[in-house]
Formats: C-alpha cells, structure tokens, sequence
C-alpha cells in the first residue's frame, strides 16, 4: 500500500505538502489518484481521420497573404489559408489581428483548434511556425487548485511512481484483467498520468473507471448484506386471505406491473430479513395502490405501519385514500407538525399503546418523541426527498423495520443501481388500462390569450386546470413571470367566470390546506401555483396544467408536473409556456411533446442536464467519482455492478486471488472488516 504521507515523495517539502493537504492529497496514494482534468495534444493526423468539432493539430503550408476583416468596433477575424496534404484548409483567428504577420505565404506553420468537417475550416487557439515534433508528447493538465504549477504536479507525480513503484500493488484480481483486457495498476497510473498514446490512455481510463465501479457498488452489496444480517427473525404473518378480501373490494384490478411489485414487497414482507425496497413507478402508475394493499397486509400481521410522505398536503391526501380504500377497522391517524397539543399528545399515546395502526405523517414520524409499539413496516414516498441521510437515520434510530421507499421520478438504471445500489428495486412500468396519454403542447408567450380561452372551454365543461410558476418572487434578473402577477392577471381575464385561487410556499399550513380543499372540492377552478404542487396531489377533476417558462425546468420536473392531470377519465392536456434561447431548451420542449414515457424522459434528462437535475438538490446519495460517467459509462457500471454480487455473493475476496481487494477495501474504502468476514 502507499498509505505512506506524501511527504515521502521527493520534491514534496512541508510547504508543498500543506499545500497538497487543501486539495485532499495526503498520503502518496492520494497524489497517485489525482488524476488529470484534461489533456493537451498537438498530434498530427491526416485530414481524413479529423472529427468533426473536436480539437484537432494540423500543419500546412501558407497559401497568401492572410487577410483581416474588422467589425463590431473591436473585433476582427483573420483568416489564413492553408494547403495541408493537397487540400485547402481555411484556418480562423478571432481577434488576433496582430498574429497576421506570423502566417508568411509559403511558410509551414503547426496550427491547434476546433475542426470543422463540413467547411474543412479550424478555428485556431494555438499556432506556431513549422511542423511539430512527432513524437510530441500527450500533456496531462491538473487542475490549479491549490496554485501548483502542471510541470510541478507532474514532476512529483513522476517522482511517486518510479520510487514507490514496489509499494503500488495490483488490487485487481488477475482473472478480471485477463477478462476485461485491463492494464495493471502500476501501468494504468503511468499512463493516465504520462501516456504514451491515445490508445494506452483509454485502457488505463477504463481500467480506473472500473476499479472505482466496482469498488463501489461491492460496498453497496456489502450493506446490503450486512442490512439483511443485522435483521434477520422479522418475518411478518400476514393474513393472505384477507389481503385478497381486501383487493377485491377494490373498484379496480391490478395491473401485472402492479401485481409483480405487490408480491416482491409481500415476499420481502414474510421473509425474515428487513425489506430495503425502492418502488419506482410514473405518476399514476398505482403505487399507492400497491403500498395501501401491501400496509393492511402488515396490519393483519399485527404490526403498525408508518407512512411518510414529504408535505402535509400529501400527508392529508394519502390518509383520505387510505380510509377510502382500507376496511373501518383500520385505525389511521395523521401525525405531521401541525398536528399539536392535546391531539398530538393523544396520537402519541396511541402509538405507543399500538392501539393505531397506521400513521401518516411527514419526517416528523421518525422523529424524537414518537415511539411505535409494534413499528413492522416504514414507506416512505417521494424517497429522493429524504435522501441519504434520512435513510440512515432510521438505521441509526434501531428501526429494523420493514422499508419500502417510493419515488414517482422515474430513476434511470444507471443512477438507481448507484444512489440505491445497496436496495432492491421494484419497478410499475405500465398505467392502468384506459388512460388516455396527456396531450402536450409548446407554445410562445404571445399564445397567452388563446391559451386562457383553451383553458376556459375546459372549464366550461366542468374541469379545472393548473397555472404553475416558477419563483414566488419577481426577479428582475430572470424575468420570470411570477405567481402573484399571473393570478391577478387571470382573474381580471376571467372575471364571473371562473374562480382562480393561489398557492405557494408563503402561505401556512392552514391557508395550504384550505386551497387545496378549495380545489380538490371545484371551488376554485384555476390553481395558480409555484411547484408546491409538484409532488403526489391527486385531483382527478382537473385536466389542464399549464406550465409557465416551461424550459426553466428540468424534464423531469415537468414530467413530474404534467403528471398532476390525466388522473380521471377525462382527455387532458399539458401546455408548456417557453420562449427558450437556447438549442437544449428547445430540445427539452421538443421531448416533452413527443413522449409521456417518465422512465424515457428520464434517460434524456440524464443526458441533458446531468444526475443533479433528475434528484434535485445535492441530497441525491450519488457518490462523486473521480473517472466513471454514469451517463457514459454505464458498461461499466453494468459489469461492475455483476461482478460485486457475486464477489459479495460467494464471499469470493477469501480466494488469494481477491487478498489485494479485501485489503483495500479494509484499508482505503474504510469497510468494516467485520463486513469481509
Ligand atoms: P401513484 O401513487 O403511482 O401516482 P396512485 O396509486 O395514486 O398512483 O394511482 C393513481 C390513480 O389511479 C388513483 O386514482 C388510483 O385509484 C388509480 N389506480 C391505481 N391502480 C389502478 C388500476 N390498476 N386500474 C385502474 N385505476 C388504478
Ligand atoms: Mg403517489
């Protein structure tokens, strides 16, 4: 191991080395596994084997004079012609006017930029006169946090890896090498940090990218492991018959997808290991359904079910479908934050007798004060709201309880099988027949007034529609419409003849609720709103979301918006506002239209926007890795994710040949050793 301080390497003095430390590079591991941001190249290729818009190095002959075109006051574009392997190439400077005198007709000059294929044309950043040395080498770039210098990165680096080299010792087992063609640990490092070629790098890339992988996702099948261990005699006796009894007074048969998530939490349910399940399922695909059906299982075990949800308006929505669907002898009460005194005094109470079966409630619920009697069954909606840490607190707080975490944001497979790579996943990838897709249009700002008619024939039919709205506040800076403005401006438009009410994050608790209850009823028509809304209200009534400054938001948020119509029988609609600037605005608008799939819309997102935007804030639990992609390297992650449960599976790191991993895993990963015994 290099364990050892990275004061060891030579050329590291305590003041460096203070340095280093800032930048999270302590011991001579740290520094080998600092890894190039980017690297420079000035290698030449023949002009067919350019790709178009990468940065590419060509030397050619100066054909004449370059010339010089002046515009916007100060700016200028020079351009210089080239004849480079019998072709023309035009080359373009953007204001360097001065550099003319550095292109001599019929003099070779090195040219480094952007390629364009279609006009054979490079966009210069970097020039010199005459051809390049061949063997010009790949230049690694660090990144200058901490205000070391590249050559002094690279001279200490160089320095670690031939006087430690004994001490950098392959973790990787053989077999998996010889398999997956792996560069070994020590060339691996080499290259990434002095590569001899393109080729050589992406092996080494691809060798670390893997390793991290792997590593990873074997501490996840770890917890995994160690959550089914730490749990087991928890096996739930529930009554089969009367969950029967109890779906067949639903008004509705299951769909398949339904019915396969249902048995998986069931059979998780009676085996005697806590159940860590995520139920993914689109907006409307019946997961509730599902959880109702799979809690009065647990209730007829005898146990007490918590169920959470991330905001009172949810928390009074869930309790209304759980006394509509559960049989009267279900006690259920609502504990979240409003509830106090007297009353939360008594719900406490019953609780702790185990005289209430079911509580529904926001965080709160697995907070201080309340203790459960016979706690058997936690689930826990809109689970990337509570993120990691909540996750944990439950462990932390001894609750062995059964989990099942439910997310209407459709995850896609490369980020459930990391965020959540120590869970089971259930998956309601079908709607219940009958529903008619929501249909979606973009329109201009300008479409205001044809949109508000639109609007209004809904209503005049007796529907009621959604006016979501970014921010709260009016930003001058974003120039976003707000809430309060839009809501003034409806109602002077629709005056006698519809009701427009307003919700956002201001108001209490109680003026929430009497919004919503206001709506819910069809005592207000139009719902202007901020996102509040987002998540889980369920208003069948209505069939018109229209979304202002549309291209603000992420797909999956819109998606998560659209899902608020579409819930009864009725045709809906979504119009989606949005004048966007920019190419992957229209691009998102364009999706949007072209497929109501959450589970596509998500994939895209991940593409577009990154991981952040499909989990919202930095609470999402996705690790930051230092090489692997989770958009590009998902291979990868499929391999690695395979070979850690059966790594984990047949305890394979016993074998000799997994002794450099087991160690690692103790020593740098910080597992538990307890884990690997
Ligand atoms: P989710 O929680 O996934 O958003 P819900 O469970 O709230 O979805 O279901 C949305 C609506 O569809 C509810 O009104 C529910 O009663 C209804 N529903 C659920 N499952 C079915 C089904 N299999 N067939 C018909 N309707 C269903
Ligand atoms: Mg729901």
């Amino acid at each position: 191991m290099v364990d050892s301080s990275v004061q060891e390497v030579n050329g590291v003095g305590p003041k460096l080395a203070e340095v280093l430390d800032q930048i999270g590079i302590r011991s001579i591991e740290d520094l080998l596994y600092y890894f190039p941001n980017r690297y420079d190249h000035y290698q030449q290729k023949p002009l067919h084997e350019l790709i178009h818009n990468e940065k590419v190095t060509i030397v050619g002959k100066v054909i004449h004079e370059p010339t010089v075109q002046f515009y916007q006051r100060r700016k200028s574009r020079l351009v210089v012609t080239l004849r480079v392997d019998g072709v023309v190439v035009k080359g373009v400077l953007f204001n360097r006017a001065f550099a003319k005198k550095h292109f001599i007709p019929g003099e070779e000059v090195s040219v480094n930029g952007k390629w364009d294929q279609h006009r054979l044309q490079i966009t210069i950043d970097n020039y010199k006169q005459g051809s390049i040395d061949e063997s010009s080498p790949i230049t690694p770039i660090y990144s200058s946090k901490g205000d070391i210098k590249n050559a002094q990165f690279q001279k200490i680096i160089k320095n670690a890896l031939s006087n430690h080299r004994e001490q950098i010792i392959e973790i990787l087992p053989s077999s998996y090498l010889k398999n997956y063609k792996l560069p070994e640990r020590i060339e691996g490092l080499t290259q990434l940090h002095f590569p001899t070629s393109f080729e050589h790098l992406k092996h080494a890339k691809r060798r670390f990218i893997y390793e991290e992988l792997l590593l990873f996702q074997i501490k996840m099948q770890l917890y995994r492991k160690r959550n089914r261990e730490e749990t087991e005699g928890n096996a739930q006796s529930i009554n089969m018959h009367k969950v029967k009894e109890l779906m067949d007074s639903f008004p509705f048969a299951l769909t398949s997808a339904q019915q396969k998530s249902l048995s998986e939490i069931i059979k998780d349910l009676k085996s005697p290991y806590r159940m860590n399940r995520l139920l993914q399922g689109d907006v409307g695909s019946g997961k509730t359904a599902v959880a109702v059906i799979s809690l009065f299982g647990s209730v007829t075990a005898g146990k007490q079910v918590a169920f959470m949800v991330p905001t009172e308006i949810l928390a009074e929505q869930h309790e209304a479908s759980l006394r509509e669907f559960l049989p009267d002898h279900v006690t259920i009460r609502r504990l979240t934050g409003s509830v106090k005194g007297k009353r939360r005094k008594a719900i406490l109470a019953e609780i702790a007798d185990g005289n209430c079966d079911v509580v529904i409630g926001t965080h709160a619920l697995i907070q201080d004060d309340v203790h459960f009697a016979q706690l058997g069954y936690v689930i826990i909606d809109e689970q990337h709201r509570f993120g990691v840490q909540q996750r944990n607190t439950l462990r932390e707080k001894g609750i062995l309880a059964d989990i099942l975490f439910m997310t209407a944001t459709p995850i896609p497979r490369t980020l459930s099988i990391t965020a959540f790579g120590d869970m089971d996943v259930s998956k309601i990838d079908q709607m219940p027949k009958g529903r008619k897709p929501i249909e979606t249009y973009w329109v201009k700002q300008n479409m205001f007034e044809r949109t508000v008619n639109f609007i209004y024939k809904e209503i005049k039919a007796g529907a009621q529609a959604y006016v979501i709205c970014p921010l709260i506040e009016e930003s001058d800076k974003l120039d976003i419409q707000n809430a309060l403005d839009l809501f003034h401006q409806l109602q002077e438009v629709l005056i006698g003849k519809a009701t427009v009410g307003l919700m956002h994050g201001r108001l209490t608790t109680e003026e929430k609720e009497e919004v919503m209850t206001n709506f819910s009823e069809n005592k207000i028509q139009i719902l202007v709103s901020t996102t509040v809304v987002e998540v889980g209200v369920n208003v069948p009534n209505a069939t018109v979301m229209m979304i202002q400054d549309a291209d603000r938001f992420g797909l999956s948020q819109l998606h998560q918006l659209r899902g608020r119509v579409g819930r009864g029988n009725k045709q809906s609609y979504c119009i989606l506002v949005a004048d966007p600037k920019g190419e992957n605005g229209k691009e998102r608008m364009r999706i949007m239209t072209e497929t109501t799939d959450g589970f596509v819309l998500a994939e895209r997102d991940l593409e577009l926007r990154g991981p952040g935007d499909i989990f919202g804030v930095k609470q999402s639990g996705l690790p930051e890795f230092k090489l692997a992609d989770l958009v590009h390297d998902y291979r990868a992650l499929e391999t690695a994710r395979t070979d850690a449960i059966e790594i984990v599976a047949n305890e394979k790191w016993k074998l000799p040949e997994f002794q450099g991993l087991m160690d690692y895993l103790i020593n740098e990963i910080k597992i538990d050793s307890k884990l690997l015994n």
